[in-house]
């Protein structure tokens, strides 16, 4: 299984979190509780800005 972290900056309250970018379940923020992403059975939905992107290996 392959496929990328992405770090999200929440857009209400501006933590950053890494998340999977094929996230199969709903990724809430860790502070606030907004949604980060939410599953489509393929690339998960962004909900939050994309600040950087770790490359899994
Ligand atoms: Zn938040």
């Amino acid at each position: 299984m392959t496929g990328d972290f992405l770090q999200v900056t929440c857009q209400d309250c501006e933590n950053e979190q890494i998340l999977f970018e094929k996230a199969s379940t709903e990724v809430a923020c860790a502070v606030c509780g907004t949604t980060l992403a939410s599953p489509t059975g393929g690339h998960a939905q962004i909900e939050g800005e994309v600040t950087d992107v770790v490359e899994a290996r």
